[in-house]
């Protein structure tokens, strides 16, 4: 299978370390306290914040902070085959990593025996929805307000065609060698997620490490931005 057509570009004309076109627009829902609207390449993710909040889960409450809980979700019609309803093995695993890739950023201890509930919903899919769900989250968090010592940033970096590439479509996500998704705190460079899937040696690891990176460093921009935009129209509402 010849996935990439030319020495220098991939399939979708992207550059082996370009990203899929991104757009995050903050604060999209009315009665969520935080949300977020993210696409990338083909994928349409909303993801609405509640919190902190009480919880009538109390066996999931701490005495001296505040906990997270996550629900990632794919719509049904979000797939070319109809996925079927209902959570499954891989979103119960994609809701676990994304909640413990969110949970070093955010700072709780202020909120003791309280929630806040993190809903992902997956309305398109197009590969990378683990990492799109991660970056859009993270956004609906700040815009909850909710203290964060950073923001959190998913992007993925794999090998198709014996090529390391940046943001690997659904194509090249199924077709290819290696997906290596990661999440990254921007500023301290702390990695809160790393999954590899595939076959890599130890310096195409690297390699597709560094560049996932620098993908989240893309993506991390985009999301301030976001919220700049989230902000100055709240500014301007208020005067
Ligand atoms: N996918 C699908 N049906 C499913 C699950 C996934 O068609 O039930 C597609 C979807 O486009 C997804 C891609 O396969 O983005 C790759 O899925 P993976 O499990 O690797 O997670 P992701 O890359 O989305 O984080």
């Amino acid at each position: 299978m010849i996935l990439i057509t030319n020495n220098s570009k991939r399939d979708d004309g992207r550059a082996y370390d370009e990203i899929r076109p991104l757009k995050i627009e903050a604060g999209v829902l009315e009665r969520a306290d935080g949300s977020a609207y993210l696409e990338v390449g083909g994928n349409k993710v909303l993801v609405a914040v509640y919190g902190p909040r009480e919880s009538y889960i109390r066996r999931l409450l701490k005495p001296n902070t505040g906990v997270i809980r996550c629900r990632y979700n794919m719509a049904p019609f979000s797939v070319d085959d109809r996925k079927r309803p209902g959570p499954d093995r891989r979103s119960t695993e994609i809701s676990k990593i994304t909640a413990e890739a969110l949970r070093p950023a955010l700072m709780l201890e202020g909120f003791p025996r309280s929630m806040v509930d993190i809903f992902i919903e997956i309305i398109e899919a197009e590969g990378g929805t683990r990492c799109a769900g991660i970056t859009a989250a993270s956004v609906a968090l700040a815009d909850a307000g909710i203290p964060m010592k950073d923001l959190v940033v998913g992007c993925a970096a794999g090998k198709v065609n014996d090529e390391i590439v940046l943001d690997l479509s659904e194509k090249e996500d199924k077709e290819g060698q290696a997906d290596v998704p990661i999440a990254m705190m921007p500023r301290t460079e702390e990695i809160t997620l790393l999954q590899s899937d595939g076959d890599l040696s130890e310096e195409e690891f690297g390699k597709a490490l560094d560049l996932a990176m620098e993908g989240c460093r893309q993506v991390n921009k985009v999301q301030i931005e976001a919220l700049k935009t989230r902000y100055a129209q709240d500014a301007g509402s208020d005067s």
